[in-house]
């Protein structure tokens, strides 16, 4: 068996790993590449191998650099099943849908500021791509995840385990035979962590694992734990109701949104903060939102005892405000503090939340809640690394509001989660280190070889192949 990493390859983008046996090519995740624009754009138009060679794909999670390129494998002629779970094939519709938009808007806007020497661009996809993609899934439903497999052919055959990490994440198990000899490899995906709400802890896999493709995002860092979370948000809150604050949240429209959403109502169904209202000021999230509740089949057990036996959604109240049009959004603006705002996009490059910072950013008053993983470059990062001041669609604002990180939400395994993880898997023999820098993952490699001297632990380049 061959393995070669098409992506997420010394860095957190593009995951796509490409698997051969005797004529048999799966692919693992077809992720869109993010960051600078024409270097990403030249990847993910142009995909590294014959789509119509690859015989099937299976899809750990609906986040867009595991999904984002599917359209294009169908643009160029494959043919096979896109194997996934149903909440994440629920959930990759609008992911894709909001991408394709994205794209459409780019083009648009490229085209029409073109310059003498410039040709007009096509966006990557197309919405109509998009419908044309959303018919080659093949769901596999949750309640028969670890016990039941699904054939490939007469030699390949796969099953999932709970990832823990978004709604739908799942861990692949893979059995291949080659000439009468079972080799297994396995999949992380995203790696999520114990005790995320909402969301099952990550299983562990039953069955010997030979070679294990691990994502090592935070192989250097260790997160806050969950349980200190509702502390932190108990003092967000109350300096916000003395001091009339807005709570500007950019959020990441899978997962972390619901996430905070479902934290916050607990906390005012407990009387631990008072109500106050929390707009969800973002499309997107509220249609993602909607397939939460039409999967309660991988929520925990928690969530039954905190809303479900009581058959309440943690996802509405009276104090909880969808808002779809803009002029829903903008009237925000002249809504009284104290509140909270969730808007996407996550890491503020764009979306409805650029108009809440610019708003709000100026004022001593306000607070900025950063919950998630902040890339370079990124206005999120410029936020949180306290520069001011900044730019939003060309105008400067000096940056006066409080600006506040959380990452207790993070959806990812750190170090000792991974670790652990390891510890876990029976038999292994090589360890893939994926979707990291390359410094988090040279830290992480140093600390497993240390922890297990016999293991052959590898960081693929990009396009390297490994045979096993
Ligand atoms: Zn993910």
């Amino acid at each position: 068996m061959k393995i070669t990493f098409f992506g997420a390859a010394r860095n957190v983008t593009g995951s796509k790993h490409l698997i051969q046996s005797e004529g048999y090519n799966l692919l693992l995740d077809c992720g869109l590449y993010q960051g600078k624009r024409e270097a990403s754009n030249d990847l993910n138009r142009n995909l590294p191998f014959l789509a119509s060679q690859i015989n099937a794909v299976i899809l750990s999670h609906a986040h867009l650099d595991h999904c984002g390129t599917l359209p294009i494998l169908i643009k160029n002629g494959f043919q096979g099943k896109i194997y996934c779970t149903g909440a994440t094939a629920d959930i990759a519709k609008y992911i894709l849908e909001d991408s394709a938009g994205i794209q459409e808007q780019d083009a648009a806007y490229f085209n029409k500021h073109l310059k003498k020497e410039e040709d007009p661009i096509s966006p990557i996809y197309t919405t109509e791509d998009v419908e044309k993609t959303l018919s080659y899934f093949q769901e596999i439903p949750y309640f028969s995840f670890s016990n039941q497999w699904t054939q490939l052919n007469e030699n390949i055959r796969f099953k999932f385990y709970d990832a823990g990490h978004v709604l739908g994440s799942a861990i692949t198990l893979l059995e291949i035979k080659e000439n009468g000899v079972t080799k297994t490899l396995a999949f992380s995906g995203d790696l999520g962590r114990e005790y995320l709400p909402i969301l099952r802890s990550p299983e562990y896999i039953k069955e010997d694992v030979q070679a294990l493709i691990l994502e090592c995002t935070y192989g250097n860092r260790f997160h806050r734990p969950i349980a200190d979370l509702a502390g932190q948000l108990k003092e967000i809150v109350n300096e916000a109701l003395n001091k009339k604050s807005k709570i500007i949240v950019p959020a990441f429209s899978l997962e972390r949104t619901q996430e905070l959403v479902y934290v916050l109502h607990n906390l005012i169904d407990q009387k631990i903060i008072p109500s106050l209202p929390i707009y969800l000021d973002s499309p997107l999230a509220g249609n993602i939102t909607r397939v939460f509740l039409q999967h309660t089949e991988y929520f925990d057990e928690q969530f039954w005892k905190d809303f479900g036996n009581r058959n309440e959604s943690p996802f509405s109240a009276k104090n909880i405000i969808y808002t779809r049009s803009t002029e829903e959004s903008e009237a925000i603006n002249n809504a009284p503090g104290p509140f909270i705002v969730i808007a996407s996009s996550g890491m503020a490059e764009g979306g409805r939340i650029l108009h809440h910072l610019k708003n709000n950013i100026s004022n001593p008053n306000n607070i900025v809640l950063i919950t998630g993983y902040q890339a370079e470059d990124t206005l999120g990062r410029k936020i949180q690394e306290g520069i001011t001041p900044i730019k939003i669609y060309n105008e400067t604002y000096p940056v006066r509001a409080k600006i506040i990180t959380l990452d207790e939400l993070s959806a990812h395994a750190d170090q000792k989660d991974l670790l652990l993880y390891i510890g876990h898997v029976k038999k292994l023999k090589n360890l893939f280190l994926v979707h990291a820098e390359t410094p988090q993952a040279q830290a992480f490699q140093n600390l497993v070889k240390q922890s297990y001297p016999f293991l052959a632990v590898d960081i693929p380049a990009l396009g390297q192949t490994f045979e096993i």
